[in-house]
């Protein structure tokens, strides 16, 4: 009986375990801050935010026994200099490439299963080029804006390889691992194809990674779109589906360049579940 009792017991506990880590995982890494001169680019006033410095997120996502980069920071050259480098308006500074950083967990670029990035904007897709072995989730739209028109920020030769990479164009919300749990949002506006990142996380509760739907909360406050954006009535359009969305999930907001928010952000190896 005793033996009958603690190999149930012992079974119950796997059970536990099992369930324990069906959801996904989030890690977050420091991959970057961007240092303002001048905020009225964003549509804010010198007077409406305090706030200079924005940070620069990137993150991996853990499902399924894959993994999926959401958004690759400012580029390497800033980490290959210590200290701060002149950017337009302002300076950056990346203390370590984020593929050092993946070594913490364990991974290499070529460990990385899908990488997706909220738009490609400089300070987000600045470490396209190094993910070709993932199959990337792109945004038809997305694509041909930065290889049509281009516009601002827009650097091509920071993500070009990417024309060799397995790319999976989408056309809108996409459920990356198709159980609901991890869910790119069409949030365009910001550029043609920008897209934000659901992450329903068990413990944790479930999060939106913001892309740069919002730069400060007082772009989301006072519903301003920045003056650089592609289309503001399209962003306005994108603010009211996710803030929808929000509402019906439940789920909390993560901007990602918040820096005040980032650094209550434990990092990995730390990660949330
Ligand atoms: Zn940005």
């Amino acid at each position: 009986m005793k033996i009958a009792a603690a190999l149930l017991l012992g079974l119950a506990s796997l059970a536990v375990t099992l369930t324990a880590h069906a959801g996904p995982k989030l890690y977050v890494f420091d991959c970057g801050i961007l240092y303002l001169d001048d905020i009225t680019i964003f549509n804010l006033t010198e007077t409406e935010t305090q706030v200079r410095e924005l940070f620069v997120p990137c993150y991996v996502v853990k499902h399924q026994g894959k993994f999926l980069l959401f958004d690759g920071g400012i580029p390497k050259r800033y980490a290959d200099r210590s200290g701060l480098t002149d950017m337009a308006a302002g300076s950056a500074a990346y203390e370590r490439w984020i593929v050092d950083q993946l070594e913490d967990i364990n991974l290499s670029p070529a460990d990385i299963d899908f990488a997706a990035y909220s738009h490609l904007h400089w300070d987000h897709a600045g470490s396209a080029n190094y993910f070709i072995e993932s199959t990337v989730l792109m945004q038809k739209t997305e694509w041909e804006q930065a290889f049509g028109a281009g516009a601002e920020f827009i650097d091509t030769s920071l993500f070009e390889k990417l024309k060799d990479a397995k790319l999976q164009m989408l056309d809108g919300d996409y459920d990356v691992f198709g159980d609901g749990a991890v869910r790119l949002i069409y949030t365009p506006g910001h550029t043609a194809g920008h897209q934000a990142l659901y992450v329903n996380l068990e413990n944790t509760g479930a999060v939106v990674l913001s892309g740069d739907l919002y730069h400060f909360r007082e772009n989301r406050s006072l519903k301003r779109p920045p003056h650089f954006n592609l289309d503001a009535k399209q962003t306005l359009e994108s603010m009211s589906k996710l803030e929808g969305f929000l509402t019906d999930t439940g789920a909390t907001l993560w901007i990602e360049h918040d820096k005040a928010l980032a650094d209550t952000l434990r990092k990995a190896p730390y990660f949330y579940d």
